[in-house]
C-alpha cells in the first residue's frame, strides 16, 4: 500500500522508457531495479511518492546531437546570450516504427515481470485503481508521430496495444506537422501549421480518446489543434514563455486557451526551459520550477497546472537530482504560497480530471 503521508505525484512526461529500453547497444537494464544513474526507476519512485506518469517513446534521429550555435551580429561577433540549434531532417518511418515496437515490447515484458507492481493504464478508472492499490501506473505516450502511417492504421493498432497519448511532433518536422526549434531567445511562431494528415490525426485521436500533446508543436500547429480538437488542450511538459523565452514554452495567449478548454500545462524541470537566460546550468534552483507554477496559476488558475518532469530527457536542477527530489519540489510549491489542497491538485488531482475529460470514463 502507498505511504499515506506522501503526497501522491503524477508525472506528465518522462523519457525513462526510452533511456532504459531504447539505448542502442547498451545492456537493457530494467525499470524495476534501482539504477545508479538516470532520474527515475520504480524503487526510487515509490520512495518519493510518484504513483505514475506519461512514459514517452521517442525515436531518436541517427547521428544527431543537439548542439547550440552562436548567433552572429552584424560585426560577425557572437551575440552573448543568444544561440540557434539546427534540427535534424525528417526521420524515416520504417526506423521510427521499428524503434517504437521494440521499446513497446520491452515495456510490456517489464510489466509482465513486475508481477502486478506496474501496469499500463488505459482509462482514468484504471489509473485510480492502480494508485489506490500502490501499482505504478504508466500511460503509454509517443513523442513525435513518425512511427505512424498517414492513413492512421498504425494508430488504431497502437491504441489497441494501450497507447493513450501522442505528441504529433517532437521538434523536427514530420508528415503531420512542424515543431519548435531550441533557439534562444525564440518564439514558437515558426513554420507552417498541421498538414492534412496532422488534422486527420487530431480528429482520430479525439474519436479514440487519445490525448494530443501540444508540447514541441509550433504555434500554428498549436492553434490548429485548438480549432480542431474537442478535448482539453494539454501541453504535458512546457513552461511559461513570459519567464523563459524559449520557443518550447507557452505564450500567455496559449496559456489562456489551454485554460478555456479546461486543459493543463505540465511543468517541465529542464533548466533551459526554466531560466530567464535559457542556460544549461544544473545549479539552477528548484525554486525556478515553483516560479513558473506561480506564474501560470496566477494567470489561468491553479486547476490548469500539473507536473511534467522531463526526467531522463533533460538537464534538471542538481538539487532535485531526479525523482527522489519530488518532496523538495512540493515544498518549493508551498513556499510560493500554494495551500496543501493546491499542492495536491498540481501534483495529482488536476491530471486525473483532465485525463477523465479526455478519455471518457
Ligand atoms: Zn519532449
Amino acid at each position: 500500500m502507498p505511504d499515506p503521508l506522501l503526497v501522491p505525484v503524477f508525472d506528465g512526461h518522462n523519457d525513462t522508457l526510452t533511456r532504459i529500453y531504447g539505448a542502442q547497444g547498451a545492456e537493457h537494464s530494467s525499470f524495476l531495479d534501482r539504477g545508479a544513474s538516470g532520474h527515475l526507476d520504480l524503487p526510487r519512485a515509490r520512495e518519493a511518492g510518484l504513483v505514475g506518469g506519461f512514459c514517452a517513446i521517442f525515436a531518436p534521429s541517427p547521428n544527431y546531437e543537439l548542439t547550440e550555435q552562436p548567433v552572429l551580429g552584424d560585426d560577425g561577433e557572437a551575440i552573448p546570450g543568444r544561440w540557434t540549434v539546427a534540427l535534424p531532417p525528417k526521420l524515416d518511418r520504417r526506423s521510427a516504427y521499428a524503434f517504437t515496437l521494440s521499446v513497446m515490447s520491452e515495456l510490456f515484458r517489464m510489466v509482465e515481470r513486475s508481477d502486478g507492481e506496474v501496469e499500463v493504464v488505459r482509462s482514468a478508472s484504471d489509473l485510480e485503481r492502480c494508485v489506490e492499490a500502490g501499482t505504478f501506473a504508466i500511460i503509454l505516450h509517443i513523442e513525435g508521430a513518425e512511427a505512424l502511417d498517414t492513413r492512421l492504421e498504425t494508430l488504431d493498432l497502437f491504441y489497441e496495444a494501450g497507447l493513450r497519448s501522442l505528441g504529433p511532433v517532437w521538434s523536427r518536422p514530420n508528415a503531420f506537422g512542424h515543431g519548435v526549434a531550441f533557439d534562444f531567445p525564440g518564439h514558437p511562431d515558426v513554420g507552417a501549421g498541421l498538414t492534412a494528415a496532422g488534422r486527420r490525426l487530431v480528429k482520430r485521436c479525439n474519436e479514440l480518446g487519445v490525448l494530443v500533446d501540444l508540447s514541441h508543436l509550433n504555434a500554428r500547429g498549436f492553434w490548429d489543434v485548438a480549432k480542431i480538437s474537442n478535448a482539453p488542450l494539454v501541453a504535458t511538459h512546457s513552461n511559461a514563455h513570459a519567464l523563459c523565452p524559449s520557443p518550447r514554452n507557452l505564450t500567455d495567449a496559449q496559456l489562456d486557451i489551454v485554460a478555456l478548454s479546461g486543459g493543463l500545462v505540465g511543468l517541465n524541470y529542464a533548466v533551459s526551459f526554466l531560466r530567464a537566460d535559457g542556460q544549461e546550468r544544473s545549479e539552477t534552483g528548484i525554486s525556478e520550477i515553483a516560479k513558473h507554477a506561480r506564474y501560470i496559476a496566477d494567470r489561468i488558475g491553479v486547476r490548469h497546472v500539473g507536473l511534467g518532469s522531463d526526467f531522463d530527457g533533460a538537464m534538471i536542477p542538481s538539487d532535485l537530482g531526479g525523482v527522489t527530489g519530488l518532496p523538495q519540489l512540493l515544498h518549493a510549491l508551498r513556499n510560493v504560497g500554494f495551500s496543501e489542497t493546491e499542492v495536491r491538485s498540481i501534483a495529482y488531482d488536476n491530471w486525473i480530471r483532465v485525463l477523465r475529460d479526455t478519455w471518457g470514463a
